[in-house]
């Protein structure tokens, strides 16, 4: 019974991103738009297989994929029309296109290659199909930015996984451990308390490794008190989570305890004062005034933050130049560091939802070094 009733609320959350997306659609007045990015793919019909199509018009919902994915989208996509494919999608979309009536055809322009659209327009030409192909960027992606209910709940989960899984290892970490026996004692715990796989890599970093914002695991020993950053995430039905700590095994090192207080202070400032209504720009001065105040601007190379969901890096992008307007039902990371090049770094992460104007923390691992 209790799989009823999620199976019909997720088919009434479809409903609601196909009709927000196809206001966005007859907005650029766009017949149609073709979507293969594979998250944009997955929210709006629930595909999760490697390959496919989307094809959203005012009236039509197609999901076209190759024989081996068929079955699979039928279970996945109720309520879409499953077009098998062949070949290539030059082979097939002027045809499809061509019997549909459309003429203004969106597609999404960071996820076609060059030589597929080449490929596209010289099949219309020799076809005699009247079709403009219209790129775009960003249509999905941004309805995916802010969450409904039913993907919070998906994110939560999430991070309640990593946070419980940082808070397993941690004791099992100590001195002269190497940073990829870390990074799978992390890994391992991660797997069996249920996340599905690693949301990414996870960044075991060390002393001067640390100071690397995206460092892989080595072979390096740990020691006390030089910085060891660990960044980390789980997912649950698809949705990720994204954590960072940064610990010293004892006592910081000069000069790691005072920048180790300036991040956390450039952090908890934002979360204070981050707001629905803020430029993403403005929410990520909130920090970087503080770590510049203090004499680290330089070292503080990389935005505050980024929003979470199906992807582990999606809008909003909160950094400078970024003109991405926050809103409530945004989760977002709040990660500000200071990476001291040779010696080593800090960074700390948090995950928030805007609520009511003001963001909420979700994440609960502990902070204390
Ligand atoms: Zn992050």
């Amino acid at each position: 019974m209790t799989a009823k009733i999620v199976e019909g609320g997720q088919r009434n959350s479809k409903t609601k991103r196909l009709r927000r997306l196809r206001t966005s659609i007859g907005e650029r007045e766009l017949d149609a738009l073709l979507i293969s990015q594979p998250e944009n793919l997955r929210y709006l019909s629930g595909f999760t297989g490697s390959s496919g199509w989307l094809l959203i018009s005012g009236q039509n919902a197609i999901l076209a994929t190759d024989f081996r994915y068929v079955e699979q989208a039928k279970g996945e996509s109720p309520g879409f029309e499953i077009v098998q494919i062949k070949q290539e999608l030059h082979d097939w979309l002027p045809g499809l296109v061509s019997d549909l009536g459309w003429h203004r055809l969106g597609f999404e322009a960071n996820f076609i290659s060059y030589d597929g659209y080449h490929k596209l327009g010289e099949a219309t030409k020799i076809k005699q199909i009247n079709l403009q192909l219209v790129p775009t960027t960003g249509i999905v992606e941004q309805l995916r930015s802010t969450k409904a209910p039913e993907e919070l709940g998906f994110i939560t989960k999430a991070v309640e996984l990593a946070d419980a899984a940082f808070e397993e290892a941690k004791p099992i970490i100590r001195p002269g451990m190497r940073e990829k026996e870390i990074a799978w004692e992390i890994e391992k715990i991660l797997r069996q308390e249920g996340s599905e796989g690693i949301a990414f890599e996870i960044i075991v970093a060390s002393g001067p490794n640390s100071a690397l914002p995206h460092a892989r695991p080595t072979e390096r020993m740990i020691r006390s008190g030089e910085p060891l950053l660990i960044d980390m995430g789980a997912r649950i039905s698809g949705y990720c989570s994204d954590l960072s700590r940064t610990l010293f095994l004892g006592k910081a090192d000069r000069p790691f305890r005072e920048i180790y207080d300036i991040v956390f202070k450039a952090q908890a400032t934002a979360i204070e004062e981050v707001e629905s209504g803020m430029d993403a720009s403005q929410a990520d001065r909130l920090a970087r005034s503080i770590i510049e105040q203090a004499g680290h601007g330089d070292e503080f190379g990389h935005g505050l933050g980024h929003g979470v969901g199906l992807a582990v890096h999606e809008f909003p992008r909160l950094g400078l130049g970024s003109s991405d307007l926050l809103a409530d039902g945004m989760v977002f990371t709040i990660e500000p560091g200071i990476y001291l090049v040779g010696q080593g770094g800090v960074r700390i992460e948090d995950m928030v939802v805007l609520e009511n104007g003001k963001a909420r923390v979700l994440t609960r691992a502990s902070k204390d070094t």
